[in-house]
């Protein structure tokens, strides 16, 4: 999967295999879904930005309209044989002439796992992969607003939709199947890259998508792509503010026309970003980095 787990692979890759992910919390999800919140809940840093994903209307409208606006576009993409929407370091073979497709990340892309963040915050948990892996078994995640009608939309033209995500790639079913129940057009198991995929001649690092990317390149023209992380675009360097906009900045012309970026306030790789992708630093040290790191005027 992506978030937090991603951001600790991430951070074992900078820092030379020295971090290591938040310890595991097993927790009885099951059991917690039924159960209230406490009287007196702890703060939470999550509360604001899950409370707004699952219930500000504003949330919803902005994947419409970015959906809205990728599918609108989509067409003059497919016919301009020119159109390439991948880096030109994952680009392995001339596009032009290859089968069209779109590359859309999974979670806070399409499928919304708002849920489970809900949980970890009435729980007082953090992250943790047995809890994640759990909420994707069930199948229960909805699908984000626009994104089906988009996929589809595809689809129905010939164009191949494919999903590029940092679900463990042994997710792969039950990824799959909880898409094919929320309506997104899955065509077998090639459609699901997840994390873990082997790509011969390339060496994943942590959880990027870059080999991931340049295996789709020797298929596929790609149309567009779409994502809530900029990891779901191209390669991060250094995933701190300033690499995070470095590694975007040759790409800006490209967003809106080719990249279709959508809003993740909850959790992702901007946050390690800011108290050095060291998960392991307790979460009081991680709050007032994350303090620090705002600007006051
Ligand atoms: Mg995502």
């Amino acid at each position: 999967m992506s978030r937090q787990l991603a951001a600790a692979l991430l951070a074992l890759a900078l820092l030379g295999g020295c971090a290591t992910p938040p310890p595991a919390r097993p927790v009885a999800l099951a059991h917690q879904a039924r159960s209230a919140a406490p009287a007196n809940p702890a703060a939470d840093d999550d509360l604001n930005a899950v409370a707004w994903s699952q219930t500000a209307i504003e949330h919803d409208l902005i994947y419409l309209q970015t959906y809205r606006d990728a599918q609108s576009r989509l067409l003059a993409a497919l016919h301009d044989p020119d159109w390439d929407a991948l880096p030109k370091n994952d680009r392995m073979a001339p596009s032009r002439g290859l089968k069209p497709a779109v590359v859309l990340d999974v979670d806070e892309t399409v499928l919304d796992n708002s849920p489970y963040q809900a949980r970890l915050i009435r729980s007082g948990g953090e992250y943790n992969e047995a809890d994640w892996a759990a909420w994707c078994k069930e199948e229960a995640a909805r699908a984000l607003p626009g994104a089906v009608q988009f996929t589809r939309f595809a689809a129905s033209h010939g164009i191949a939709v494919i999903y590029i995500s940092n679900r463990a790639q042994d997710l792969d079913q039950v990824t799959l199947a909880n898409l094919r129940k929320v309506g997104f057009p899955v065509s077998g198991t090639q459609s699901f890259l997840g994390l873990g995929t082997f790509v011969k001649g390339c060496e994943q690092v942590g959880t990027e998508k870059t080999c991931r990317r340049q295996l789709i390149s020797r298929r596929y023209r790609v149309l567009m792509q779409i994502g809530d992380q900029i990891g779901d675009f191209v390669d991060v360097i250094a995933n701190t503010a300033a690499g995070r906009r470095q590694a975007m900045n040759p790409y800006l012309d490209w967003v809106g026309r080719r990249w279709f970026v959508l809003p993740n306030a909850t959790y992702g790789s901007w946050e390690p970003a800011l108290f050095n992708n060291d998960w392991t630093a307790p979460r009081e040290r991680r709050r007032k980095q994350k303090i620090d790191a705002l600007r006051y005027h």
